[in-house]
């Protein structure tokens, strides 16, 4: 295995020095910015802060045009600063109703100058889709801690925000719960004692529904996962399964393991989290309900440990634990995703772009389900690939990969 990079805090043994001076002391305020708080994501992250008063201290809260749930939020949460991306939606707040004490920047060039502020001590990035890149970038390259919820940043330019986080300094601590998992698994070994690391799945909705009626699955039946509340994108990724696809890129680059080193377990209850396998034949693993408020209470306070809202392991009740090897006729997306760990390059940037637009086309009826996967493995086959690319060419692929979609949906 290859060794963790340096932007990832190896999971550590005692509380060190530099961990203390940055904010996680049981004592010290830690002053959080939100990004994407009026979202799932963002309303468990104020939940967590909410149950530890003076402990977690909003400072910045960002949504794209939600201008009502957003002032709601300021409101009960006074934070220094409101960002609304969307300037058509920010002309509608009059300023006498933000709360004293709040100042409200507009743009997506505003956030990105604000989340740079070292008075932040942890950036949320909780953004939906490859639209949270660019905040999260700008807290990356300010050498800010960034608790990392969009995984689609890593997804597209995996190498290049590792890259730039070992030079800045910044730290990225995983908010996806597998990842969260690993990364306490990670604690019971070194990096080269890793055999193996296993990202448990739900297998969504549709695990056991016959394969030939999956062409007929509407958006509402997409949008019902049987064990986790989450927004509409990631709800419907999990029903393909190409939210797992996206999750092995994630931990390829965000763990710095090769793709071989990756797999898929099916497990319906999703309270295992994932497992990690070292060399010796033990696997550890992490349990908890499933409740995101646990993996982004674990990112805010990393590397101490607090008490806090997230339902707890009934051990009184009866609990089972099933697991079974993902179907991959059923779930073609999942084969994607492994080819775009393995390849790397452009291959993560164009694969999350068609899938954003392919799920948007699913959800407006303009594709069927079963399109999704099969639209992405025809943009990726077809894109230009290149193993090296820079920031400009990924966004420039990024808006291919949608145009191709789009043009394929409209026939
Ligand atoms: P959501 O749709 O519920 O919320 C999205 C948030 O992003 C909203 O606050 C919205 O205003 C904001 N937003 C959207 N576009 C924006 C833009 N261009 N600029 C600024 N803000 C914008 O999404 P979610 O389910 O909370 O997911 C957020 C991220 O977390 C996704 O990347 C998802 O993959 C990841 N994630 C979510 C869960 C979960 O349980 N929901 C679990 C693991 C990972
Ligand atoms: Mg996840």
């Amino acid at each position: 295995m290859q060794r963790l990079p340096g932007a990832l805090v190896p999971p550590p043994q005692p509380v060190s020095r530099s961990a203390e001076s940055r904010g996680t002391t049981a004592d010290e305020i830690v002053r959080v910015a939100v990004l994407g708080s009026t979202g799932s994501i963002g309303r468990s992250t104020l939940d967590v802060i909410a149950a530890s008063p003076g402990r977690f201290v909003p400072h910045l809260l960002a949504a794209r045009q939600s201008v009502g749930p957003l002032l709601e939020q300021a409101h009960r949460f006074r934070p220094a600063w409101v960002v609304i991306v969307d300037p058509d939606a920010a002309a509608t707040v009059d300023a006498t109703s933000l709360p004293p004490g709040t100042r409200l920047a507009v743009g997506d060039e505003a956030l990105d100058e604000l989340v740079a502020d070292p008075a932040i001590d942890r950036v949320v990035a909780a953004i939906v889709g490859a639209a949270g890149l660019r905040s999260t970038w700008a807290a990356v390259a300010a050498g800010r801690t960034v608790a990392l919820a969009n995984k689609e940043t890593l997804v597209m330019a995996g190498p290049l925000v590792m890259r730039l986080a070992e030079r800045t300094g910044a730290t990225i601590i995983p908010v996806d719960s597998e990842h969260a998992a690993i990364h306490q698994a990670l604690c019971s070994g070194r990096p080269t004692e890793v055999a193996r690391i296993l990202l448990t799945a739900s297998g969504g909705p549709f695990r056991t529904r016959p394969a030939a009626t999956l062409a007929d699955v509407t958006p509402a039946e997409a949008l019902r996962h049987p064990t986790w509340s989450m927004g509409p994108k990631i709800t419907v990724d999990s029903a393909t399964m190409m939210n797992k696809a996206l999750e092995l890129i994630e931990a390829r680059w965000l763990f710095g393991v090769p793709a071989a080193q990756l797999e898929v377990l099916v497990h319906p209850q999703s309270i295992v989290h994932s497992l990690v396998e070292f060399v010796d034949g033990s696997v550890i693993a992490q349990l908890s309900p499933p409740d995101m408020r646990l993996p982004i209470q674990y990112a805010l306070s990393y590397p101490r440990r607090l008490p806090g809202p997230a339902r707890r392991l009934d051990v009184a009740m009866p609990l089972t634990l099933d697991f079974e090897p993902p179907d991959p006729a059923r779930f073609p997306a999942l084969r994607l995703g492994l080819e775009a760990a393995e390849r790397g390059g452009t291959s993560g940037a164009v694969l999350n772009a068609a899938n954003e637009e392919a799920v948007q086309g699913f959800l407006d009826g303009r594709l069927r389900f079963t399109d999704i996967a099969e639209v992405c493995a025809g943009v990726l086959a077809a894109h230009p690939y290149r193993s090296d690319p820079e920031l400009d060419e990924l966004r420039a692929l990024d808006a291919w990969a949608r145009q191709e979609v789009a043009s394929w949906a409209s026939v």
